[in-house]
């Protein structure tokens, strides 16, 4: 048995897929039998094309004739000739191996593209890049397997799911997945919960110990997994797996009940979401609106930005379907974990600390891609986000502010775009609420001044949790430090509920504490108004919160804060027995 971080609940039991992403290592060898070399680039250059021809007309198919067209762009630089003869010469003369003469070869072209004047030119040093891994991969087998479809039923294994490897996994037949790396709150993390499939991170070495094919069985809710089970683990986890479905279809009496109190406080119980894919199980677990709709998304697995008109059919569709229920829409949050691949951002030494969110949404001089900078990208997603203000109960907030400037630059640019559409005598709601998320320890301790400018808070604790405790959410290594429990996260969340309501605005929580069983009852005494959390959270929630009395949450809230350290605060809920 492995144990490693419980980052969604359930159990799943089943085939076994790995999926190689280690980096590619090329090493210079001497060669013999130049011959065989020779046939294997040919070979592996034929494999590539073959693969860029496929992907090529499945995105003409599914997404359009622009994006088709980059894939295009690959193919012709595989058929280049004069890239294939250097790298067949180098192999003759230098009698070196394929892999290393091909890299040694695109890497001269890729230099020269890059040192060129035209943008466009310089454009193509990606390209060739993108090829020469790709081909690189197949010389040296180590492939990274497309996911999107797959034939059977399989529990992925690999080192690291990146956000955009889940979001296009072909979620029908991903029955649970398990990384060597990561943290509960990584981004991967939160979409297996989002989608409701069973996984655990941060196992560190469970791609040494399974391979493709292998049976396992999978307990998302410990954390663990069992390799090579007997059928005496079969049986038993099967039985579990069965009584866990069961308590799931049994909670479904909860639907269309209020979230409210013995003593008659009534919260609001809503969902998080990633894209309008995720709204059958928003509206099927009976969510009382969208409290975080993380709209990087959209902007992920694609080979160009979005456009307004695309945002605004995506933002539309989901306020429509939530019918005048609240519908939170986040702005840009990329960066830290979640990488958009178009877009030039630089690998930084703390991705999480750096050039991210509202930061890159503010910036007016960088170019993130051809024609756009971060405000430009920006503005066009708060004018798509206005414009489907217009269909529902649309509210707007801002990630990642850690200071007064920051916000009322956001609402600058939001009050620019909509003069620009009131020019334009396009439509939108002139009243809507905006908000700004609370997960920079800064701007939790200035939150009294802050919610003077904003409509709502709403508490990001996977950040703040990490900001505060300065550990990393995505490192395992030190995930036992990563503590939501810490009273020092406790006093700020206590503090920011507090200014907020003292302002007279509402406050919610979109970060994972608000799904902890054991948390709520505290979060419900220290007076939060909205819960949102991932849909297959909320009835769990829902029966729990029905359970409670909100008076005598209060004073366990208030003890709470009194204590000395995490271990005491899990100890005293533990005890509370609600
Ligand atoms: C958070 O930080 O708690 C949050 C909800 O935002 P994200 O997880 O997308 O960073
Ligand atoms: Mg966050």
């Amino acid at each position: 048995m492995k144990k490693g971080i419980a980052a969604s609940p359930g159990i799943a039991i089943g085939k076994v897929l790995c999926v190689e992403n280690q980096a590619i290592v090329i090493e210079k060898h001497t060669i013999t039998d130049v011959d065989a070399e020779l046939e294997k680039l040919s070979e592996c250059i034929d494999r590539s094309k073959k693969e860029l021809e496929a992907i090529q007309e499945k995105t003409r198919n599914e997404v359009g004739e622009e994006e088709a067209a980059i894939f295009g762009a690959h193919i012709m630089v595989l058929e280049d000739p004069e890239l294939s003869s250097a790298a067949t010469d180098k192999i003759k003369t230098e009698k070196v191996n394929a892999d290393y003469a091909f890299n040694e070869i695109t890497n001269q072209f890729i230099a020269v593209f890059e040192s060129m004047d035209n943008e466009y030119m310089r454009e193509r040093a990606a390209d060739i890049k993108d090829v020469s891994n790709r081909v690189l991969g197949h010389l040296l087998g180590c492939v990274k397997k497309d996911l999107s479809h797959l034939d059977e039923d399989v529990i992925i294994v690999t080192h690291d799911l990146t956000p955009s490897d889940t979001a296009s996994m072909d979620k029908k037949k991903v029955i649970g997945f398990l990384t060597n790396v990561g943290g509960k709150t990584s981004h991967t993390a939160i979409m297996a919960r989002t989608l409701d499939i069973p996984a655990i991170v941060g196992l560190s070495d469970i791609t040494d110990y399974v391979k493709t094919g292998d049976t396992i069985i999978l307990d998302g809710t410990k954390g663990e997994v069992i390799i090579q089970p007997d059928e005496h683990d079969l049986s038993s986890y099967d039985k579990l797996k069965q009584q866990y479905n069961a308590e799931k279809e049994h909670l479904k009496a909860l639907i269309g009940l209020p979230t409210i109190t013995t003593d008659d406080h009534k919260v609001e119980l809503a969902a998080n979401i990633g894209s309008d894919e995720d709204l059958d199980a928003v509206l099927s677990h009976d969510a009382e609106g969208v409290g975080l709709f993380r709209t990087e998304f959209l902007y992920m697995n694609r080979s160009s930005l979005p456009t307004e008109d695309e945002q605004f059919e995506a933002y539309k569709k989901v306020a429509s379907s939530l019918k005048g229920k609240p519908v939170v829409i986040r702005t840009l949050d990329i960066g830290g974990d979640k990488e958009v691949s178009y877009l030039k951002l630089e690998k930084e030494m703390n991705p999480f600390l750096g050039y991210r969110a509202i930061r890159m949404c503010l910036n007016g001089n960088v170019k993130l891609s051809k024609d756009f900078m971060g405000k430009d990208i920006f503005k066009t997603q708060l004018r798509a986000i206005l414009r489907a203000s217009a269909y529902g109960n649309i509210k707007i907030m801002f990630p990642m502010i850690s200071s007064i400037q920051e916000l009322k630059d956001a609402k600058q640019l939001l009050e620019a775009s909509k003069k620009e559409l009131d020019r334009e005598q396009i439509n939108y709601n002139k009243a809507i609420e905006v908000g700004m998320m609370i997960e920079v320890p800064s701007a939790a301790v200035i939150s009294d001044l802050l919610a003077k400018h904003v409509d709502f808070f709403s508490i990001g604790t996977n950040d703040l949790i990490q900001y505060t405790c300065a550990v990393d959410r995505m490192n395992e290594k030190i995930s036992h430090l990563y503590e939501p429990y810490h009273p020092g996260v406790l006093r700020l969340i206590k503090m920011v509920i507090e200014n907020a309501h003292q302002a007279g605005i509402w406050v919610g929580m979109c970060g994972g504490m608000a799904e902890d069983q054991m948390m709520i009852p505290i979060l419900l005494g220290f007076g939060l108004d909205e819960f949102s959390m991932s849909a297959a959270s909320l009835l769990r929630s829902r029966q729990l919160i029905r359970s409670l009395n909100k008076s005598e949450m209060e004073k366990h809230s208030q003890k709470v804060v009194t204590l000395e350290g995490a271990d005491d605060i899990k100890k005293y809920l533990v005890d509370l027995e609600v």
